[in-house]
């Protein structure tokens, strides 16, 4: 029988770490989850990813040999030849060698991408934008970001930044402030980390939220799916930012569909994958109010079809791609 090669995908975010295992086609084998702990500092980090890739692995059945190259994709910025991450706040890394790193103890090659741009690709090849030469994705997770694809091809930009699409301006006067150092950025109002300030804030302030039973009182362990569930309970808190989401991350999907006039917008990210089916009917409606007529017809607006599995295709594709 002929030998199949496999690849490993890892998607290395700030609170977890996802590995998994493909084959030559893309199909999932494994996967496994480990929490990052990026307080621990990177050894301790890459340390985590290794276990987690091993544990994968091990869920496949499968030999550290039968992997032929390993794809993994951080929240920061790359270096152009996919070895060092430049910075990446979430992680509190600033030019860590991260692919000679893993490579030292892995012997494998290793690639590294930023981790939209992986999802991006994911999304591409294996998900609701397969076929399409035109979309652009937009990730609400722990931070918000994106990625563009034209005719067919990742647009990078003219220095790689091509695709920050959680900095477009969305509250023009007085907006909360984002890390980029700007106010009113759709990062600072629509991603996890600003939808879980704002709740914490009015928690506090004395707002009665069904979030603080949620998380056992324990306000720093607000996720993606507490958010979920005390939606789907109607709190009344919870309800009123998530559709203040939704109507900012309406008015980012319509800027992006005027400009660059996409066959689709593309949702995905923690959030999306809790709540898109609440979401995106809110979001369509508030981008149809502020795209140019005629585009409303013929664009989707949908999600990644991939749950939280973009990513590490993604990475994985990125690693094949690199690995002839
Ligand atoms: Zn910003």
């Amino acid at each position: 029988m002929k030998s199949t090669r496999h690849f490993a995908g890892v998607d290395l975010g700030g609170t977890k770490i996802l590995a998994a295992v493909f084959d030559d086609r893309g199909k999932l084998l494994s996967r496994e989850k480990k929490a990052t702990k990026p307080e621990l500092g990177v050894t301790v980090v890459l340390q985590r990813v290794e276990e987690c890739i091993h544990e994968a692995l091990a869920a496949a059945a499968l030999p550290h040999t039968a992997i032929a190259a390993l794809g993994i994709g951080v929240p920061g910025l790359v270096d152009t030849t996919g070895q060092v991450v430049r910075v990446a706040p979430n992680l509190r890394w600033q030019n860590v060698p991260l692919a000679r790193l893993l490579r030292s103890h892995l012997h494998i090659p290793v690639t590294v991408v930023n981790d939209v741009q992986a999802g991006t690709l994911g999304v591409g090849e294996y998900g609701t934008g397969r076929g399409l030469k035109s979309f652009v994705c937009m990730f609400i997770g722990t931070g918000l970001g994106g990625g563009i694809v034209i005719d067919g091809q990742l647009y990078r930009g003219s220095t790689g930044m091509a695709g920050e699409v959680g900095h477009m301006t969305v509250i023009a006067d007085d907006g909360p402030k984002c890390g980029c150092g700007n106010r009113g950025c759709l990062e600072a109002v629509a991603s996890r980390s600003a939808i879980v300030r704002r709740i914490v804030r009015e928690i506090e302030d004395g707002r009665k939220s069904v979030v603080k039973q949620l998380c056992d009182g324990d306000l720093t362990r607000i996720r993606s799916r507490i958010l979920a569930t005390a939606y789907r309970q109607g709190d009344d808190l919870v309800r009123e930012v998530i559709h203040d989401v939704c109507h900012y991350t309406g008015i980012g999907a319509a800027i992006l569909i005027n400009a660059l006039n996409p066959q689709a917008v593309i949702l995905g990210g923690g959030v999306i994958e809790a709540l898109g089916d609440r979401m995106l009917p809110r979001i369509t409606k508030s981008a149809w109010a502020h795209v140019i007529a005629p585009s409303a017809e013929r664009i989707r607006i949908q999600d990644t079809g991939l749950g939280d599995d973009a990513g590490i295709l993604g990475a994985a594709l990125a690693a094949r791609q690199r690995c002839p």
